[in-house]
């Protein structure tokens, strides 16, 4: 190992590959592991997000989370990232509904595009039907909300 002047993590240089290509407010979304719940970016047993912040933003004091303003787990933008409380949370769930609705949010449209889970466990998980699933990760529906999101690499279809 030659000393002198430290060498880049490999999260870094991650995060700064994704930084430069691309636009300051697109969400960057982290090309790793994804979460199986929640489809955050992984890094090792720890959430892309929260270690980005700490990295790049600043400490996160006590039990605050990190939340995302564009409502896209694996994003890492720094510009996306909010603390909050665990009450922040909790609203934000239940602004978009953890029970059972007929019809969709934008929010959740765009969590469902971005789900990484198989459609049927997708579908499960909104409450909507698979057709409905499938529709939305063909732009079919809910084109506007989801524009710009990327699909994970490995539909579970
Ligand atoms: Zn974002």
């Amino acid at each position: 190992m030659p000393s002198g002047k430290p060498r880049k993590s490999k999260v870094e240089k991650v995060f700064e590959a994704l930084a430069s290509s691309r636009g300051p407010d697109e969400c960057w979304e982290w090309p790793g592991h994804r979460s199986v719940h929640g489809n955050y970016g992984r890094i090792g047993d720890a959430r892309a997000h929260r270690v980005v912040y700490e990295r790049y933003v600043g400490p996160i004091p006590g039990r605050l989370q990190v939340r995302h303003t564009c409502d896209n787990p694996p994003c890492v933008n720094p510009r996306h990232l909010l603390l909050g409380t665990v009450a922040d949370i909790m609203a934000d769930r239940s602004a978009r509904g953890r029970t059972y609705r007929p019809k969709l949010t934008p929010e959740q449209a765009r969590a469902v595009f971005v789900s990484s889970s198989g459609r049927r466990a997708t579908a499960v998980r909104f409450g909507v039907t698979e057709t409905v699933v499938k529709r939305i990760w063909r732009r079919e529906y809910w084109r506007d909300a989801t524009h710009g999101l990327v699909r994970p690499t490995k539909p579970g279809v």
